[in-house]
């Protein structure tokens, strides 16, 4: 197969190319480079530079394609509010743009969401029918959340009124090698502040909590919903069910690492501006995709932790070799 992904040159999308090569498929990415990197990418990819907002330059990767992987979206807390509406513009048209490519070339499509549609909902586990509780449309960060919801219901109808096979997940937080700190995500952002001994940010009092998934786990998921058509026309929740408050995952990745750092807790308002709202709860239900595709993560959070230090060992040695060089 030649598949498409949006965003292949991103955190997730560099790994599920990786998984889509090593499969014997061909693979064509499409990223403007916003968040992602060429360096994440293996040397067997056609590459395309452009956004999944341009619809020509996504006509110019559609020759021959038989599944697209729309991963491509403004991701991260700081991003968001930083570039609040480049970030909504981005992550509304360009699904649409995309579901339009899928319409035209008659082409499955598998969109990403996130587990932040929830909102605020701290039920126990969050199943794929659980009502969302969203804060003020005036409160930025919910912006991203309001654009993925926009994005589900415009798979769901461009299944219903023009017949796209198109299946969505929900990735709930997700984390491996390659993610960059820069963009707000926390394990990234311990694991660098520890290995550097210095201060662990733990923003509010450090009661919320998150499950955290490794993305090699979410990865072949992707792919074994993408085959299954039986799969398609709904959507599916991909987290780990290991929870954890964001206080003890700093003292968590301090023990793994070794590291003198203290912990500070920084004021919501200090960390993302006056007004923020977060979730204190969000662990995933994820028993329709065990029940489909037989869904089982296998990386424990102490997994997941101990690859990203090595990931910064790895890329560290790397940087200290071309400076030298
Ligand atoms: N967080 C933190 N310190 C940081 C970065 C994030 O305490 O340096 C918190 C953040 O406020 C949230 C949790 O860690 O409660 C997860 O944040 P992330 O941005 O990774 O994902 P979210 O679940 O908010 O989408």
């Amino acid at each position: 197969m030649r598949c498409l992904i949006t965003g292949g040159a991103g955190f997730i999308g560099s790994h599920l190319a990786d998984h889509l090569l090593a499969l014997g498929h061909e693979v064509v990415v499409l990223d403007d480079l916003s968040t992602g990197s060429l360096s994440n990418l293996d040397g067997r990819v056609r590459f395309v530079y452009g956004s999944v907002c341009d619809s020509d330059v996504v006509d110019s990767c559609m020759a021959g394609v038989d599944a697209i992987y729309h991963l491509a979206a403004a991701v991260g807390v700081f991003t968001i509010l930083r570039k609040t509406l480049s970030s909504l513009h981005t992550n509304l048209h360009g699904t649409q743009t995309m579901l339009e490519a899928a319409r035209r070339y008659e082409v499955p499509i598998l969109v990403t969401s996130t587990s932040e549609v929830y909102g605020k909902n701290t039920a126990d586990r969050l199943s794929e029918d659980d009502d969302r509780i969203i804060g003020s449309p005036l409160v930025n960060r919910w912006s991203y959340a309001e654009a993925k919801a926009l994005d589900e219901t415009l798979t769901h109808l461009y299944a219903q009124e023009y017949g796209v096979s198109g299946v969505i997940v929900r990735l709930f937080n997700t984390v491996g090698p390659r993610q960059s700190p820069n963009y707000g995500m926390v394990i990234p952002r311990f694991v660098e502040q520890a290995l550097a001994n210095e201060p662990i940010t733990v923003f509010g009092d450090g009661q919320q909590v998150r499950s955290f998934i490794h993305v090699l786990d979410v990865v072949p998921a992707l792919v074994a919903l993408m085959n299954d058509r039986g799969a398609h026309g709904t959507v599916y929740n991909l987290g780990n069910s290991e929870e954890i408050s964001i206080a003890d995952l700093a003292q968590r990745v301090i023990a793994a690492t070794g590291s003198r750092s203290t912990v500070i807790k920084v004021p919501y308002d200090e960390a993302y501006g006056p007004g923020y709202e977060d979730m204190l709860r969000r662990i995933p239900d994820c028993s329709r995709a065990r029940e489909r595709i037989g869904f089982r993560p296998r990386y424990s959070l102490d997994d997941i932790i101990a690859s990203l230090i090595a990931d910064r060992a790895r890329t560290s040695a790397f940087a200290n070799t071309v400076q030298v060089g």
